[in-house]
């Protein structure tokens, strides 16, 4: 399985309603993790008071924004082909009397920088994930035609400080993303983000309760808490202390109304005790944790500088379902790390076996320039690479398909979050995130309802509605 790939127009971004003809018209096309969607999101929120409401498509915008994202190979390669698309697109518009804004942000804007224009002159704003709230700004420079802008600091005060509140015309979102916490100080041998986001920073506890209470005012039930490192948070609390993720996780749990709390992604080495209890003690918070271990070897462990062993792995999830025993994991796994062999491979795939995921990201090892792996000897052929990656996948999608199976037949609670695939069908969430679909009334959207699970789909359940009223996961004020 790959990392998810996000490509949204601006009208699924939040981006006024579709009634308020919009002055100027913005096409935002997002690749990568959901920290980039909930970026996205901002800055059509941030670019929303200039007027900018959803376009079409690309020939239909006055600006592009491509989101991009630097934890894969190619990446860089990846933008220059999708910019190549979108010169030919501002070029006939120009011919029409029409300009186009087009901006690159994220990972790879804050990697490349200037390069970016450099290459594609045609690029007239290159943004790295700090600026977004100095996009409109950037923008009215842009309008001046005074040469390419390109923003790329790490500046000392937040985004977060000056980016707006979701806009409340946007689509009520039944589940919603709230970013935390960003940037990592952790320096994994493999991993570009603490280059491309910066030091580890985590927002005040009373911005995100005050963001997370105004998404559930715009009917948000389920809440999903994002940073590069999210269990890692000590945002500044009300108290004046600096609170961990568990007593953040306290705090959201009392706003009437939010009924599921999730957050991702996390690294073994954060999981306080505190945060384990809070798994028994905060029904909201869902009993599915993604904890990426990434191998199963210890000296492998020891070379990617994920400061923790596979045993000690073993024994935070044992803790966790000691804790909450119906907690079911699942985990990202890099194949092929420099000086892997087949003996370190075993262990992983050991592991795998030894803690039983239900569900796993699994990548082979492509060097990113500038991190210490990079350089690193003892590079796996790419055959072997392949070999071992599709051993793992399938071990772990036979884990996947029995987790799945092990539902069928129970009475679950689904968040229904919209219509289903066919007519007449509704769809929603397991509390175990996993896609489930039934035969119901699309005005359940946004309630917990009991189901019962009547079969495996390839990617999904499907279930039957027990009865019409909506059950709580828990009481709510
Ligand atoms: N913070 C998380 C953690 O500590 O595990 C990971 C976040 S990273 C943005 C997402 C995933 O991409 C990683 O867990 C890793 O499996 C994968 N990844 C990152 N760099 C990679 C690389 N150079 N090659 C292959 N996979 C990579
Ligand atoms: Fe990258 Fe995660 Fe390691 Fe931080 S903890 S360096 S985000 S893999």
């Amino acid at each position: 399985m790959s990392l998810p790939e996000f490509r949204l127009t601006a009208a699924s971004a939040t981006l006024p309603a579709a009634d308020q003809k919009p002055l100027r018209r913005l096409h935002m096309i997002t690749w990568g993790c959901q920290m980039n969607v909930y970026d996205s999101g901002k800055m059509a929120d941030v670019l929303a008071p200039l007027g900018y409401g959803p376009a079409d498509g690309p020939a239909d915008a006055d600006m592009v924004i491509l989101n991009t994202c630097h934890i894969r190979e190619r990446a860089t390669d990846k933008v220059f082909s999708e910019l190549g698309r979108l010169r030919v697109i501002k070029e006939a518009r120009a011919a029409d009397g029409k300009q186009t804004i087009l901006a690159v942000a994220g990972c790879v804007a804050q990697a490349e920088g200037a390069f970016i224009t450099e290459r594609a002159p045609y690029v007239d704003i290159v943004l790295g994930p700090q600026t977004y709230h100095r996009l409109p700004e950037m923008v009215a420079r842009a309008h001046r035609a005074a040469g390419p802008v390109i923003e790329t600091d790490f500046p000392v005060e937040q985004k977060f400080d000056f980016l707006p509140e979701t806009a409340p015309s946007q689509d009520r979102a039944v589940t919603a993303f709230l970013t935390i916490q960003e940037g990592c100080d952790k320096f994994c041998s493999f991993c570009v983000v603490p280059y491309t986001r910066g030091a580890e920073a985590s927002r005040p506890a009373a911005a995100v309760i005050a963001e997370a209470r105004h998404l559930v005012s715009l009917g948000a039930r389920e809440i999903t808490l994002l940073g590069q490192n999210v269990n890692a948070y000590h945002g500044a609390g009300a108290d004046g202390r600096d609170w961990g993720l568990a007593r953040l996780a306290y705090a959201l749990a009392d706003i009437p109304g939010l009924d599921r709390i999730r957050y991702t992604t996390s690294h073994p080495s954060d999981m306080d005790d505190a945060l384990i209890a809070a798994h028994a003690e905060i029904p909201a918070l869902m009993p599915f944790l993604h904890l990426p271990v990434q191998s199963g070897s210890d000296r492998i462990l020891a070379a990617m500088n994920r400061r923790h062993t596979a045993d000690a792995y073993r024994r935070l999830i044992d803790k966790l379902r000691t804790t909450r025993p119906d907690m079911a994991f699942s985990s990202d796994f890099i194949i092929g790390h420099p000086g892997e062999t087949t003996a370190d491979f075993d262990a992983t795939l050991q592991l795998i076996r030894d803690v039983g995921f239900a569900q796993a990201y699994s990548f082979k090892y492509s060097p990113r320039p500038g991190t210490p792996a990079a350089g690193a000897p003892g590079m796996v052929a790419e055959a072997e690479k392949d070999r071992r990656l599709s051993e793992l996948q399938i071990l772990v999608r036979e884990q996947q398909d029995d987790f799945n199976a092990r539902t069928v037949g129970l009475e679950i609670p689904v968040l229904v979050t919209g219509p289903g695939r066919h007519a007449g069908q509704i769809g929603g969430r397991s509390p175990y995130l996993q896609a489930v679909h039934m035969d119901g009334p699309i005005s359940l959207a946004g309630q917990i309802v009991p189901v019962k699970v009547d079969s495996l789909m390839t990617n999904s359940l499907s279930a039957t509605l027990l009865n019409a009223s909506p059950r709580q996961e828990r009481a709510s004020a």
